[in-house]
């Protein structure tokens, strides 16, 4: 089977014994005859199915039993919007740490519905570097604080959870969510669009602290309303059934490989070989703060950026595809997402040696 690294920022990998289960099971699902797309969302074998996968979201993250776990769609982007409606409705006031992209996105839509105050910056820095933890000034009459761990462009990561004291602290976990044990009681609100280590595109999760709900803006759509949603078990209408029995099949192989203790000591060592070897070499640089590189998304430039198209095409024939960065940033960006076998990393780091060895 011609399987090849794929260093996607998302849609990403997928565990190849996920996708051959799913292949398994696609044509008829353990004896129903049909393929879970094909089944009613209300059917008892596609509640079950939900159930599951929920059961073994709440396993792998340890998430408290006061915490509602959605399953909805329009990606993270569309969170953008549900959070200040669902959070925005006490003093109007958010709290937003502009640290990329991302956290760029997320304040723009803010802004059509609450007053954003932006407590921390580093757009001046390029976003290579984070507030150092401590550095952050609060708001004590905001609703809520918004921040987004991992800058899946820039390649920054928070190495801490920012303290806010009772303000609910909400989290754009798109591109870290499942790399690495978190303490989820330190949280209001965990979101995350799918397409990076959790499954397909199309489903995304939202973990929300019961305390927070019921209190959104009256016109806030159904569909947007948390608590709507928390009520009908994510089925206020017909959900992504097919992404989320992916998610469950996602999450069941994290159980059984060690769940997220073990995928944090494996992509910590993958993350780490990966930026020694950017290091060590005069032809790959990393912008980034050391302290504040992400596990998961590593951009790298060459010395020369002339060789970037050479570069991706050698690496593309030995089965290292999708490395190039973001077209807002340039040079090259690996992903390495839990799916993302050592073995890969191990390739790209050999591979990269010896394109700077025939061309440096
Ligand atoms: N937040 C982060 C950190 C992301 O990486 C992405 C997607 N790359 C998004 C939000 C947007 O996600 P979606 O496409 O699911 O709306």
């Amino acid at each position: 089977m011609a399987r090849v690294y794929n260093f996607s920022a998302g849609p990403a990998m997928l565990p190849t014994e996920v996708l051959t289960r799913a292949r398994d099971e696609m044509v008829d699902y353990q004896g129903t005859g049909m393929s879970v797309m094909e089944m009613s969302h209300r059917g008892k074998h596609f509640v079950g199915i939900a159930e599951q996968a929920e059961a073994n979201l709440r396993k792998l993250m340890n998430i408290p039993d006061n915490y509602k776990v959605l399953f909805l769609q329009g990606g993270a982007s569309t969170q953008f919007g549900a959070i200040p409606l669902n959070l925005g409705n006490g003093s109007g006031k958010a709290d937003y740490l502009n640290t990329g992209h991302w956290s760029v996105k997320a304040i723009k839509e803010a802004k059509r519905f609450v007053d954003v105050n932006v407590v921390a910056d580093t757009k001046p820095e390029n976003f290579t570097t984070l507030p150092a933890e401590g550095e952050t000034t609060f708001s004590p009459d905001a609703d809520y604080v918004h921040y987004t761990p991992n800058e899946t462009i820039a390649g920054v990561e928070f190495p801490y959870i920012p303290d806010t004291g009772d303000v609910p602290l909400v989290a754009d976990m798109s591109s870290t969510i499942l790399s690495r044990p978190i303490d989820v009681s330190k949280f209001g609100v965990i979101y995350a669009g799918a397409q990076k280590n959790i499954g397909p595109a199309g489903l995304t999760i939202v973990i929300v602290r019961e305390d927070l709900l019921g209190k959104s803006r009256e016109n806030t759509p159904a569909m947007l309303d948390w608590a709507t949603q928390a009520e009908a078990d994510s089925m206020y209408n017909t959900p992504p059934t097919y992404a989320w029995y992916m998610a469950g099949l996602v999450f069941e192989h994290l159980l059984a490989k060690g769940g997220l203790e073990e995928m944090g000591k494996i992509n910590e060592r993958k993350a780490e070989k990966l930026y020694a070897a950017i290091d060590g070499n005069d032809f790959y640089r990393n912008p980034v703060e050391p302290a504040y590189r992400s596990w998961m998304n590593v951009p790298f430039m060459l010395a020369d950026d002339s060789l970037d198209k050479t570069f991706l095409e050698e690496a593309g024939r030995q089965g290292l595809v999708t490395l190039n960065g973001h077209r807002s940033v340039g040079g090259m960006r690996a992903s390495i997402y839990n799916a993302m076998p050592e073995a890969g990393v191990d390739a790209l780091i050999h591979f990269m040696n010896d394109f700077a060895k025939r061309h440096g």
